[in-house]
């Protein structure tokens, strides 16, 4: 149970009403700030202003998966209210207090080192980037239908980069009856894929290997389908780039020479926000649990 810990959550989308629904049931003393707009109430949740909250007993602020940006603003659909995260907010809390955000930019890192709190970026944890994984894969499959005039099933799909993303993609195409074949650079991933039932293939020969794929999937987060692999890829291969901005495809050749490549990014809080919130509500609830006030 969470009974007297203070959460402040901090804007956000439809995946913090899970967080806040699950905290709540867990008897946590909750303030929100940016929700002026939601008609839903939450037993133990009350609203309120960054000024008018009690930093004082904060023993944790929950920000949004995209953190803030890179002047400090924090995304919240919930209110039309700007809502600037400074170091000074944070320098009123007590020292235990834990900052948790999905993802961190030098603005949000520069915060919490001058406040001297410390700072749980959710969305590097392994345990929450495999479960992401899931709806991530239905994402893709829902684009991949979306956009291509052919069945998964017998379509020739390549899979860019062997991590939690790429294993669950390569996963659920193969299920559906897609031919997959997944690029990697490590000979521990190439025996991975293999033992999956798939056809592995060292990234070095990407160019060779795309060149009869009717969808290829990209999740290396680093520029590899370049310029040199579209040139010699089908015109009508379908680009589903899955890494973080800004991809791993030269979207303007891809343009130029008429392929449809497409950048994905969020795709669990777009196609399953519910489950997405579900996800980081439950792996928060352990950490909130285990966080021991000093
Ligand atoms: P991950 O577990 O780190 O996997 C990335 C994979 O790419 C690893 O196998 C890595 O191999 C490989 N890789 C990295 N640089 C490479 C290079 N230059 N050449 C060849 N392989 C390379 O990451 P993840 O959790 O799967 O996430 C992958 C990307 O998807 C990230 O950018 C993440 O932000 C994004 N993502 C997007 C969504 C969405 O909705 N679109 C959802 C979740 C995640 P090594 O381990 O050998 O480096």
């Amino acid at each position: 149970m969470l009974t007297d810990k203070h959460v402040v959550v901090i804007g956000g989308d439809a995946r913090q009403l899970e967080i806040i629904r699950k905290l709540s049931t867990l008897d946590a003393k909750i303030s929100m700030i940016g929700f002026d707009q939601l008609n839903d109430g939450f037993i133990g949740a009350s609203k309120h202003t960054l000024k008018d909250i009690e930093w004082s007993t904060a023993d944790a602020i929950l920000l949004p998966v995209s953190g803030t940006s890179s002047d400090g603003k924090i995304e919240t659909v919930f209110s039309n209210e700007s809502l600037v995260l400074k170091v000074d907010h944070l320098q009123q809390t007590p020292e235990h207090c834990v900052i948790y955000s999905g993802i961190s930019n030098e603005y949000l890192d520069n915060c919490v080192e001058n406040s001297k709190r410390s700072l749980v970026k959710l969305m590097e944890r392994d345990d929450v980037a495999i479960y992401n994984s899931i709806p991530t894969a239905e994402g893709t499959v829902m684009m991949a239908i979306q956009h291509t005039d052919i069945t998964i099933h017998r379509a020739k799909v390549a899979v860019l980069g062997l991590g939690r993303v790429g294993m669950s993609v390569a996963r659920t195409f193969s299920a559906l009856g897609a031919n997959v074949k997944v690029g990697a650079n490590e000979s521990q991933q190439l025996a991975r894929i293999t033992e999956m039932g798939l056809t592995p293939f060292h990234t070095d020969h990407m160019k060779e290997e795309l060149r009869d794929i009717d969808l290829c999937i990209n999740t290396i987060p680093a520029r590899v389908i370049t310029a040199n692999v579209l040139a010699e890829m089908p015109l009508h291969t379908l680009i589903i780039d899955l890494a973080s901005k800004p991809g791993g495809t030269d979207f303007r050749y891809a343009e130029k020479r008429g392929m449809k490549a497409l950048l994905a990014p969020g795709l669990p809080g777009i196609v399953a926000p519910k489950t997405a919130g579900q996800i980081l509500a439950d792996v928060l609830a352990v950490l909130l649990t285990n966080q021991t006030k000093k």
